[in-house]
């Protein structure tokens, strides 16, 4: 079973916490104990595990920009002049786990799941399932 969310991002690149959403998405799936998926259904977007702290978030903007700056000259780019936001996309993933303990997400203290706008704004798709671990 899985569990739609919908993110509106207001800036072309913008890292928004979505630990919150996730948590409440477990929530509507009645979900217990498990590993939690959580996956962009978007090639512009990423979804990783880390640090809520803003200044590290101006960090990850800047070390993106600077593997994959916008002004290059990318093949892309004649299609829909996105190439960055298409690379960006492949360094981060699409996806993350996190385990479900009796209706908990299991973070690390630090740890926070982001959505990672590469392309915006825009609204985006992520779904939230669940696999049951046995026993
Ligand atoms: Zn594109």
């Amino acid at each position: 079973m899985w569990k739609d969310i919908e993110i509106r991002s207001r800036r072309r690149v913008e890292i928004i916490d979505i630990t919150d959403r996730v948590g409440a998405a477990c929530r509507d799936l009645d979900a217990v104990d498990g590993l939690v998926v959580v996956v962009c259904k978007h090639t512009t977007a990423g979804v990783c595990i880390n640090e809520g702290d803003t200044k590290l978030h101006q960090d990850l903007e800047r070390w993106l920009d600077s593997l994959a700056p916008a002004d290059r000259d990318y093949e892309h780019n004649a299609v829909d002049d996105n190439a960055d936001a298409h690379l960006r996309a492949i360094l981060l993933g699409h996806s993350a786990c996190v385990p479900l303990s009796g209706g908990s997400l299991s973070l690390g203290t630090w740890q926070r799941i982001l959505f990672v706008e590469l392309d915006g704004p825009r609204t985006r798709e992520l779904q939230v399932g669940l696999m049951p671990t046995a026993g």
